[in-house]
Order: C-alpha cells, then sequence, then structure tokens
C-alpha cells in the first residue's frame, strides 16, 4: 500500500523532533550536528530566538491578508533589499521556483514589452537546478528531472557547464535570458570563477540578452557576501532567492532592475501567499542579524577555518574524499565510493550532511556556526571516513 505521504523522497531513517542553533534533535534525543542545515535553508541555524520572537510577535498580530492591500513588511523588506543590492524592485514568494518561475515570465514579458516577442528562449547550464515546477525543470533540463514529465514547456536550451564558446553559439534572435546559479548547489557545489560572469554579462549585453542568476541557494550570505556574484563584481537584470532568505520560514523573492522589471504591471502576476506577514516578519529578522556588523566577515572567517580542516581530511583519507570545493560555508566532499556512504556513515556519527550531483557530500552548517561546532564536525567527520575506509575492499 502506498505510504499517506506520497512517496516521492528517498528519506533517511531520523524522525526530527526539534533544533537548537546548529543542532537538530531527533524523536528519540539523539543529536545531530547539523552541517546540511535544511538544505542551506536554516542560515541561522534552528530556532534562533530572534526569529522565533519576531514569527511569535507577528502570529499574534494578523497572519494572512493577501495582496489586496498593502503589507508593511513587504514594503520595509523591499526597500531594505533593494539598498542591500542591485535591484530597483521585487516580488515576494513562497519557495525558490516560485522565484524562478517569476524570472523566466519576467524575462519573457521584457522582451515582448519591449517589442521583441520572438525572443522567448532562455539558455541554461547543464547540472544546475532551478525548482520542480514544470517550467524550471524544462530550464534546468537534467534527464531526471523532466523524464515522464513531458511534453515539456518549449524554449529552454542548455549547454555546457563552463563552456563559454557553446554558450556564445547558442545565443540566437530568439533569446531571452541566460540563467546561472554562480555556485551550483545540486549539480555538485560548483563555483562559477568571477571572470566568467563577467564574461557573461559582457555576452549578455553585446547581444541585448537578460542575464539572469539563480541565488537561491548560494546567496543570502551563504559565501560571506550577502549574494555570491558581489565577489565577482557584476550584477544581473533579474535574480531569485529563496532559502536562506527566510532561515525556514517559506520565502523566496524574484529581484530585478527597474528595466528589466519595466512589463510586470498590475495584474500580469500575482500569488495568494507571496509576501505574507509571518513571512515578512521573519524575513526582517533574518535581514537585521546578517546586515548587523561582523555577521558577513565571521562567515568568511568560519568558512576558512572549515576550509582548511577539510582539505586536512581530504589529505588524511584521499581513499574517501577526492577532493574540496565550494565557496565560503557553501562547500561539498567530492567522493570517491557513492556519496549516499558518506553521508550516511556521518549521519551515524552525529553528522548531518546533503547529497549532490557528481558524487558530491554537501557541508552546508549555519552561518552562525562556532569554531568549536566546526572543529567537532570535522571530528565526526573523521569518524564517517574511517567507517567508509574501513568498509572498503
Ligand atoms: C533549492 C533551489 C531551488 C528551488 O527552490 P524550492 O524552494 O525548492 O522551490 C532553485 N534553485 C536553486 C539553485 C536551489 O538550490
Amino acid at each position: 500500500m502506498i505510504d499517506a505521504v506520497l512517496p516521492t523522497y528517498a528519506r533517511q531513517p531520523l524522525s526530527v523532533e526539534r533544533g537548537e542553533g546548529c543542532w537538530l534533535i531527533d524523536a528519540a534525543g539523539r543529536r545531530y550536528l547539523d552541517f546540511g542545515a535544511g538544505i542551506a535553508v536554516n542560515a541561522l541555524g534552528h530556532a534562533h530566538p530572534y526569529l522565533v520572537a519576531a514569527l511569535t510577535e507577528q502570529a499574534g498580530k494578523i497572519w494572512h491578508s493577501a495582496n489586496l492591500y498593502r503589507v508593511p513588511g513587504q514594503e520595509r523588506l523591499a526597500a531594505r533589499l533593494a539598498e542591500a543590492t542591485f535591484a530597483d524592485t521585487m516580488f515576494f514568494t513562497n519557495s525558490g521556483a516560485e522565484a524562478m518561475e517569476c524570472a523566466i515570465k519576467m524575462a519573457r514579458k521584457f522582451h515582448s514589452w519591449n517589442g521583441a516577442p520572438e525572443r522567448f528562449r532562455m539558455i541554461a547550464f547543464e547540472g544546475s537546478f532551478h525548482g520542480r515546477t514544470l517550467a524550471t525543470i524544462a530550464l534546468a533540463g537534467q534527464e531526471k528531472l523532466v523524464k515522464g514529465f513531458g511534453p515539456m514547456p518549449d524554449g529552454f536550451d542548455h549547454v555546457p557547464f563552463g563552456d563559454h564558446a557553446a554558450l556564445e553559439a547558442a545565443i540566437g534572435p530568439e533569446t531571452a535570458a541566460v540563467v546561472i546559479e554562480p555556485v551550483q548547489g545540486e549539480g555538485g557545489v560548483r563555483p562559477v570563477p568571477p571572470q566568467c560572469l563577467k564574461g557573461l554579462r559582457d555576452l549578455c549585453d553585446s547581444k541585448g540578452v537578460l542575464l539572469i542568476f539563480d541565488e537561491i541557494q548560494c546567496g543570502y550570505g551563504r559565501t560571506g557576501k550577502l549574494f555570491a556574484h558581489e565577489w565577482a563584481g557584476v550584477t544581473p537584470d533579474i535574480m531569485a532567492a529563496a532559502k536562506g532568505i527566510g532561515g525556514g520560514f517559506p520565502l523566496g523573492a524574484c529581484l530585478a532592475t527597474e528595466r528589466a522589471a519595466a512589463g510586470m504591471v498590475a495584474g500580469t502576476h500575482g500569488s495568494t501567499y507571496g509576501g505574507n506577514p509571518l513571512a515578512m516578519a521573519v524575513g526582517n529578522a533574518v535581514l537585521d542579524v546578517m546586515l548587523a556588523d561582523g555577521f558577513l566577515p565571521r562567515v568568511s572567517a568560519a568558512a576558512g577555518r572549515l576550509r582548511q580542516r577539510l582539505e586536512g581530511l581530504a589529505a588524511a583519507f584521499p581513499d574517501v574524499v577526492a577532493a574540496v570545493r565550494g565557496e565560503g560555508l557553501m562547500l561539498g566532499l567530492k567522493c570517491v565510493a557513492p556519496n549516499t556512504v558518506l553521508v550516511d556513515r556521518a549521519r551515524e556519527a552525529g553528522l548531518l550532511l546533503v547529497g549532490a550531483g557528481d558524487n558530491v557530500a554537501r557541508v552546508l552548517p549555519p552561518l552562525i556556526v562556532s569554531d568549536d561546532e566546526i572543529d567537532e564536525g570535522v571530528r565526526r567527520l573523521e569518524t564517517a571516513c574511517g567507517a567508509v575506509r574501513a568498509a572498503q575492499p
């Protein structure tokens, strides 16, 4: 008989009970160091007192009004994010996929609004991930995402990751936008070098094509800047954010320049829940913490320490970990054996990691991770690597 919960997830044997900072506690009371952070969502850890207070205070006022009326929390969060980023305007959603949907629609609308409706195609990179709606799986194009769900919506083209020549050749008179994750997440924690992002920006400008960044995973402090593209000194026309933006409350946003958003006038797009008062209370609270003096530099310092420890681990266990890659606190261990083996042994050692494509185990601790927790996490990882080694033929 089918499970009452649709069995679309290959779940690990851990029943979640509660969380405290970087720690997740299961139903049996066992404590795990959570270096998966709900797939980079719990940027400020679990049950952060400031976020709990913001949410509970809002819960006693109003939960929901729909976007029929002005929502002051939206106006405040949007103004603050506009101040902190390239963006002039933004649309709030409940998830990353919806933020990407908004980005796709906006890019198409931009060109039709400007008299070029034939420009509707988008180019994405192989190994990318942009969500699970029909348009976002078509955009990413990976076989494992689209298989059996066809026909796919038209207008999505794919080029190999890092192949500038193939990208240039793929841009044609129907191309509306190029879409890229500045650090590929699900694809296996693959950073795009800054000079490539610069080259991409120039190429898009010269062809009249919009540039869309998907910073759903790599954004919101993960790399030590509020958004990863800041390291390259280039800006997109449109950008999707989610995951860390709500610290665990479902929230996403599609940010854009005034120029790119020109066609998105009243009535063109909407969401019943998007940007509701609960989400906005938490979103503003997350930003209070992240924009506070010293927060992002501390992420970089923690990242340096973790990276160094993980490089040491890879050197000690070359038969288990082939390489360490990533940026900031978005790190990946390229595994020798199947990555699920390391993820399983780590969990048994009391450390939570997340699998990714290209046989990588992701290390994504909450951004508030302490030096002691980093050291403890790496100790547990050593135990896990030892167990993987011991089981090898
Ligand atoms: C998680 C993720 C998404 C999808 O976000 P959902 O909230 O699951 O819809 C899209 N793009 C990237 C890069 C992601 O990491």
